[in-house]
């Protein structure tokens, strides 16, 4: 049986999507699989293997065996293998954007960009050399040097969301392996064949086996990853209750963790905008990617008499974007992951109409409806206000919510009571306005007349309150910190000076 990647491409009735661990293709011996659908035309194309403990320890000991010898490979080897593997990865990218579209729904366009922001990472991490430079203090007492080294953690593991099968695994293993250590991915069981194909490139790249190992797999795997002994930290990209819960079981075993969790972003809007420009951003970052991102606008605030003339936009707009299956010519919105993640965002629009907002535009009745895919159409509503279940909760759909607001102060004041903070923006011709809410807003990445302010990769990607558990955000310099830990060294050379015995405490001299 063929259980390449992109095997199915060719026989789609036979595909088994199984583990990769110390450098080869693993079958699944659970008796356990996952659904993995073509959500364009709504069927089944190949079923995943769920992982027991035993395969997640079969991972995490194929990387515990190639730790040793990994970190102590140079640096300049290190960085030499990342070139390569960015070389692979960009000569790949149409390969790997067709198993995101065939897997997850997004147009063409959209997966090639998210392998692009994914590749920034390698490109970062093909810096190591400059990245772990220490710190080195001659002289800090008479004949004593002091320096600061940085040095890998041993075994790590990152756990990935479905939304980004490419982008978020690169944030995580390119600084892990970067820094010596090794690594295992628990990709999305929704969409795990991407994670197939790194390992095969990360292989053809040169890093030896064991460094880069895939478990499939749900909660149990992750389970078994938490309490591992020898999983020395955890990345999480997903939601906020998963989030939560890894972020406190990860480090009640005594890990470290940063779990990066949902979103609610905001877009205020306000009165001296470019009404044209403000409508283009809503619409980009609203129905991009079927609205599945977690730096979607979801809600736009529109302050005063804003609100109509922003509506009517926004509505022009959306009414014109091509839904249909991501791989056709011209689709600027493909479907949802599931069938049941659809059900949920109807759900969401018809409470939210039960719950007195006002629908502009309804994606229910999206002429694809037709089609038998999990498609939706742009769903745009009024009047929504704190307290709508399409208000307090993240939809990951098409659906933007608009809330009316008075002032400047309400807006901030509502931004400040929503349990989320990971990116926000603000629409405005006023430089000082806008300086002033970059001041105050309580939210991790802020866009200024920019609606999807994910930060380039030498920066670090992290949200504030319930969107990210840990003290680290992820990638950048932060992702260098995260996986090291520092070494001080106090060191003394015997000198030809006479020695003598001090039992006092340390101190200069
Ligand atoms: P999810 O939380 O359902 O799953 C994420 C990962 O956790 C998957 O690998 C999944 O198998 C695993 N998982 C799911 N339930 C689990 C459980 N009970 N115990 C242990 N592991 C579990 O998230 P998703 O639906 O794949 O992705 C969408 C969510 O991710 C959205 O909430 C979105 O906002 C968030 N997200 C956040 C960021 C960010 O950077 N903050 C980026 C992308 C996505």
């Amino acid at each position: 049986m063929d259980n390449s990647p992109t095997a199915h491409m060719n026989d789609p009735t036979t595909r088994r999507i199984s583990h990769w661990i110390d450098g080869k293709i693993v079958d699944g011996q659970s008796a356990r699989e996952g659904t993995v659908w073509n959500p364009a035309i709504g069927s089944v194309q190949a079923h995943v293997a769920l992982a027991n403990e035993a395969e997640v320890d079969q991972a995490v000991a194929a990387a515990r065996e190639c730790f040793p010898s990994w970190r102590a490979t140079s640096l300049s080897r290190r960085s030499e293998l990342l070139f390569r593997l960015r070389e692979l990865i960009d000569a790949n990218r149409r390969t790997i954007a067709d198993l995101l579209t065939s897997e997850h729904g997004k147009t063409t366009p959209d997966a090639i960009g998210e392998v692009s922001r994914g590749l920034e990472n390698i490109e970062f991490a093909c810096g190591a050399p400059h990245l772990l430079k220490g710190g080195f203090t001659e002289q800090a007492s008479r004949g004593v040097d002091v320096y600061q080294i940085r040095q890998p953690l041993g075994v790590v593991a990152g756990i990935t969301p479905f939304n980004f099968p490419a982008m978020v695994p690169m944030w995580m293993f390119a600084n892990a392996l970067a820094c010596g250590n090794t690594f295992v991915l628990k990709p999305s069981e929704r969409d795990p064949s991407v994670s197939l194909l790194l390992a095969e490139l990360i292989q053809r790249a040169g890093f030896p086996d064991g460094a880069f190992n895939v478990v499939q797999g749900d909660r149990l795997a992750v389970d078994r990853i938490l309490e591992h002994p020898d999983v020395k930290a955890i990345s999480f990209v997903g939601s906020t209750p998963v989030a939560r819960s890894i972020y406190q079981k990860g480090t009640s075993f005594g890990k470290r963790v940063q779990a990066l969790g949902g979103a609610k972003n905001h877009m205020l809007v306000l009165a001296d905008a470019d009404i044209s420009m403000a409508a283009d951003a809503a619409v980009s970052a609203a129905y991009g990617s079927s609205g599945e991102r977690c730096m979607a606008i979801s809600v736009v605030m529109a302050v005063g008499s804003v609100a109509d003339s922003l509506i009517d936009a926004i509505r022009e707009r959306a009414a014109k974007i091509k839904i249909g299956p991501g791989d056709a010519e011209g689709s600027e919105m493909g479907p949802l992951i599931t069938p049941e993640h659809r059900d949920r965002v109807t759900a969401h629009v018809a409470d939210a109409v039960r719950e007195g907002a006002s629908l502009v535009l309804d994606g229910r009745l999206d002429p694809v409806s037709e089609e038998p895919g999990f498609f939706l159409g742009c769903t745009l509503i009024d009047r929504v206000t704190p307290g709508m279940r399409c208000y307090d909760e993240e939809i990951f759909g098409p659906v933007l919510c608009v809330v009316r607001v008075d002032s400047y102060d309400e807006a901030l004041r509502l931004i400040h009571a929503n349990p989320y903070g990971n990116g926000v923006a603000i629409f405005t011709r006023d430089g000082g306005v806008a300086r002033q809410f970059q001041f105050d807003v309580e939210v991790g990445m802020v866009g200024i007349n920019v609606p999807i302010p994910v930060p380039v990769a030498y920066y670090s990607f992290g949200g504030w309150k319930a969107s990210l558990f840990g003290d680290l955000h992820m990638y950048g310099p932060d992702g260098i910190q995260f996986y090291t830990r520092s070494k001080l060294v106090t060191s003394r050379w015997p000198d030809p000076g006479p020695g003598q015995v001090d039992l006092g405490f340390p101190q200069v001299r």
